[in-house]
């Protein structure tokens, strides 16, 4: 069976991580979770107060990222985790605070080639499923699979916020939309590798599909790009 690279990208909070995982785990392959990298760099931003509500210091982060590092390791579970400059942040990134901050330090040109450059190394041997919003088209434009997942906002904040409160966060359903919209916003106009679908990409509307679904359609696509 061939080995390949699988890119799926798409808005936030549509089920990209969990189609992604799963499809790893089901053919032994890497998942890589390129939002967690973007989280970590907005974590790493707010901490040095190099991010503020107001404004970036794009100078000031630019000459700060060599002091970031960011690793995934795996932990007891199998579960890939992120560590910033050795601390497991995997669950600190997770608030709405940080993901804002991730959707706005990913509009800087410098942030993203350094991120880039990280994850095409980590694809350098295949067998990788990566998600993200430029996968298909910036980080591997020769990726054997590509999928564009959507889902309507309204739908994707319910499922955040059931997320959410299942790990006991206290948020309610109009910030998660106005979050998930305001996200939708910059991630599409940013001028730096706006998410949009490369053109070879399978687009995927999960607004009605159950879970299950979703894995079936994305198993035969993978089978009939391994055997090829
Ligand atoms: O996927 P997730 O919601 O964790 O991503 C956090 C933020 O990082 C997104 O809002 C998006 O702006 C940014 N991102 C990106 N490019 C990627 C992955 C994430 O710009 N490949």
């Amino acid at each position: 069976m061939k080995r390949i690279i699988v890119a799926v990208d798409g808005f936030s909070s549509c089920g990209k991580s969990t189609m992604a995982k799963e499809l790893a785990r089901e053919t032994g392959y890497i998942y890589v979770d390129t939002g967690a990298m973007y989280r970590a760099v907005s974590l790493f931003c707010i901490r040095k107060g190099l991010m503020t509500d107001s404004k970036m210091n794009e100078e000031a982060i630019a000459s700060e990222l060599e002091n970031m590092q960011l690793e995934f390791k795996t932990n007891t579970d199998g579960k890939s985790e992120i560590y910033l400059n050795g601390e497991n942040v995997e669950n600190i990134i997770r608030t709405l605070e940080v993901a804002s901050g991730a959707s706005r330090v990913s509009t800087l040109g410098v942030v993203r080639r350094e991120l880039v450059r990280q994850q095409q190394l980590m694809g350098n041997n295949k067998g990788i499923v990566m998600d993200g919003r430029d996968i298909g088209t910036v980080v591997f434009p020769q990726a054997e699979l590509k999928i564009f997942l959507t889902a309507s906002p309204e739908i994707r904040a319910q499922r955040r916020l059931l997320e959410m409160k299942a790990k006991s966060e206290s948020v309610d359903y109009d910030a998660v939309l106005t979050n998930v919209k305001e996200r939708d916003e910059r991630d599409v106009n940013r001028t730096e590798s706006p998410l949009r679908k490369a053109d070879d990409a399978i687009e995927i509307d999960n607004s009605n599909l159950t879970p299950a679904e979703q894995q079936q359609i994305l198993r035969t696509l993978f089978a009939e790009k391994t055997l090829e």
